[in-house]
């Protein structure tokens, strides 16, 4: 236990503590020799002298002096023997403990550096020699009996180090008690690079003249790879590749940084795959990553060396590229990366079609920083997938004050039925031939807290984008049958109602009950009711259109087509549809003034609705010409401001005949 006690006191507790005892006592060791001819000398000659005097003092022969003589020297060699003989033991045994001490800090640092896969090493100056702990000849692959030269390391070093290890190597010689530390890739002779952490310090001789540096070399690869694995995690997308939103924010920066050339374009787009849940959900999770990656595979082969892919979120890329010349190969560049990925796929053997999105913005012309090119394109995005007709959108200033009102008026839409902002107006619809009532058509009004009056141009399409529609358009028919049938029982009269439904309530399964119930409920006779649909909606697929019509047209209800000459109808396709009306848009009914551009297709509509035995409704009526004309030419009805604009009901409602009384005209006048 004491002796213990006494190793572990007597055991420095610092690398340095130790290095201070071995160089005191190798100090000690280098003096001693002086110190003991001083020390001979010095009691040499006092011996000498004190014993000659002594002996010459006292009263003695000469012969016994000269014995004496012998006798003193004989004293003085073995006095001279026995104080050697301490000396050296002494010295000795110190010799021994300091052996026994280095050999001991030796195997401890044998045992420190085997444990952290670090060696040491000693770069002698003078004899331009590297010493390598065996440790690190493993590292390098270097036989372990070799002489180095210190060339060794500056040819295993990798070139974008070594001006770097040069400058450190300067540093710690121009500053020889302060450690340095670096790293730096040193190449195995089987010519893998391998990471080493090295630090090291100058070894000084007695005049402080640097002799040799010494320090210890670990190897690191390990921790390099992991730190490149991480800023790889951080900075790529796994599943692709690619870089994701952090890494494609700073390419962007980059790329929009530094001077262009003349005409020199920065294009960014963002892409959205529409979709793609659906996607992972029908066809698998592996079917998705597939065609992630081959999306990615098509979009890097698109922007070629000048360009930077990246996968910005879990169904969205996003492209920047430098060194477009002109808007044209700007516009060509965004066109053929679209049709590119808009081509369809081939996944788990199956081939799928898809609408992939792209959102354009271009530097320098849009935006002046990074964030601001990134979120433009976002928004021109958001702009290519509300429109829905063409995929491509390039950002344009303002959008950022629609995209702005756009939420809002999204937001309090999903509100306005329960708050009781939506009404309808009702425009009187007249006999052409002898202006009497025939009833209304039902026009929907939004009253906004904030901005008034919206019209329907903007919050229908509004409706139909965010899956409102039907809820308003069911909401429209139900309080439009409820109205009229009211006003009916209200005059005694049979006034028509026409409610404009769109092409997505239609396509709804259960519009048909829809149309049944309400009627059921509000007690509207079928026949008063009137559905208008647009030509685009028929046409886009006239068999599916045929077929529900001819169920309303079992219900008895009538059917109209809105806004008939804009929609490009065929006349074949006309014929199948079982509707009962058409309406002349009210462009072609303004142009019958003037120079009356309007006139030749005015009456071909009359005469076609005539030959398909059809009635035939002029909207947008304005001047009596129009009317006139209309009349004379054999429209049946006709609407318009001339004759009455829409209506809240309750002044509506002054127009119904009173009851009992015959219908009368109501002519411009009255209105
Ligand atoms: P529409 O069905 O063609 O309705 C006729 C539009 O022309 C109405 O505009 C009406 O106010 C306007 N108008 C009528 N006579 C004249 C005139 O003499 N001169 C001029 N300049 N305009 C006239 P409004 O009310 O703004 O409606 C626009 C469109 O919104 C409607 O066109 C219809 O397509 C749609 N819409 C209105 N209400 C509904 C609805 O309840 N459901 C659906 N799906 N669409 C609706
Ligand atoms: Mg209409
Ligand atoms: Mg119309």
């Amino acid at each position: 236990m004491t002796a213990k006690h006494t190793d572990t006191a007597e055991m420095p507790a610092t690398a340095a503590e130790a290095t201070r005892r071995i160089v005191l006592g190798t100090v000690g060791y280098r003096r001693l020799p002086a110190l003991l001819a001083l020390a001979y000398a010095l009691v040499g000659a006092l011996w000498i002298a004190g014993s000659d005097h002594l002996v010459n003092s006292l009263p003695m022969s000469a012969q016994q002096v000269a014995i004496l003589q012998t006798y003193k020297g004989w004293f003085y060699v073995g006095l001279t023997a026995i104080l050697l003989y301490s000396v050296l033991c002494v010295t000795g045994r110190r010799i021994c403990v300091h052996q026994a001490q280095l050999r001991h800090y030796g195997e401890r640092l044998e045992l420190a550096l085997s444990a952290t896969s670090s060696g040491v090493w000693e770069w002698h100056l003078d004899s331009r020699t590297l010493v390598l702990s065996p440790q690190l000849k493993t590292l390098l692959g270097l036989p372990n009996d070799a002489t180095l030269p210190t060339d060794i390391l500056r040819q295993r070093m990798h070139p974008d180090d070594r001006e770097r290890a040069t400058a450190t190597m300067r540093r710690m010689l121009h500053r020889p008690f302060k450690e340095q530390a670096d790293q730096y890739r040193l190449r195995h002779s089987d010519g893998h690079y391998c990471w080493v952490g090295m630090r090291g310090r100058v070894i000084c001789d007695a005049n402080d003249v640097p002799t040799c540096l010494v320090g210890v070399a670990t190897d690191i690869t390990h921790s390099k790879e992991a730190d490149v694995r991480i800023q790889q995690l951080i900075h790529f997308d796994a599943l692709t590749g690619l870089p994701n939103r952090v890494m494609f924010i700073e390419k962007l920066r980059e790329m929009s940084t530094g001077p262009l050339l003349k005409d020199e374009q920065v294009l960014v787009a963002r892409f959205n795959i529409e979709r793609f849940r659906e996607i992972n959900n029908e066809l698998g999770m592996r079917a998705g990553d597939l065609l992630l990656r081959k999306m990615a595979r098509r979009l890097e082969r698109g922007t070629g060396a000048l360009g930077v892919v990246a996968r910005v979120g879990p169904d969205d890329f996003g492209v920047v590229v430098r060194g477009l010349i002109g808007n044209a190969t700007t516009q060509q560049l965004a066109e053929r990366l679209s049709l590119a990925v808009n081509k369809p796929y081939r996944l788990n053997g199956e081939t799928v079609h898809l609408r992939v999105t792209m959102g354009v913005t271009v530097f320098p012309a849009d935006a002046a920083a990074p964030e601001t090119l990134l979120s433009d394109a976002e928004l021109a995005l958001g702009r290519a997938r509300e429109q829905g007709h063409h995929p491509v959108e390039f950002y344009a200033a303002g959008m950022n004050e629609s995209y702005r009102l756009r939420s809002m008026l999204t937001r309090d839409l999903r509100q306005a039925c329960e708050r009781g902002e939506l009404l309808l107006h009702y425009q009187p619809i007249f006999s052409a031939r002898d202006q009497t009532l025939q009833g209304f058509e039902a026009l929907m009004r939004w009253r906004h807290r904030q901005l008034g009056m919206v019209p329907p141009s903007t919050f229908i399409p509004l409706a139909e984008d965010i899956g409102m529609i039907g809820a308003l358009g069911n909401w429209a028919l139900h309080e439009a049958s409820r109205q009229v049938s009211q006003w009916n029982r209200m005059a005694g009269t049979t006034l028509m109602v026409a409610v404009n439904v769109s092409p997505l309530q239609t396509q709804t399964n259960n519009f048909i009950d829809q149309v049944a119930a309400v009627l059921a409920h509000t007690g509207l006779p079928p026949q008063c009711l009137e559905l208008e649909v647009t030509e685009s909606a028929l046409m886009a697929d006239p068999v599916a259109a045929a077929d529900r019509l001819r169920q309303l047209r079992a219900l008895g209800v009538h059917v109209a087509i809105d806004d008939f000459g804009t929609g490009y109808s065929s006349l074949a396709v006309l014929k199948q549809l079982p509707v009962s009306k058409l309406k002349i848009d009210r462009a072609f009914v303004n142009d019958l003034d003037g120079n009356g551009e309007g006139v030749p297709i005015v009456t071909t509509i009359i005469d076609l609705a005539r030959s398909l035995q059809l009635t035939v409704t002029a909207e947008g009526v304005e001047t009596t010409t129009q009317l006139d004309f209309l009349r004379d030419h054999g429209c049946d009805t006709v609407q318009g401001f001339l004759l009455g604009k829409p209506l809240p009901a309750d002044q509506a409602e002054h127009l119904l005949p009173r009851p009992g009384a015959p219908r009368t005209a109501i002519g411009a006048k009255s209105c």
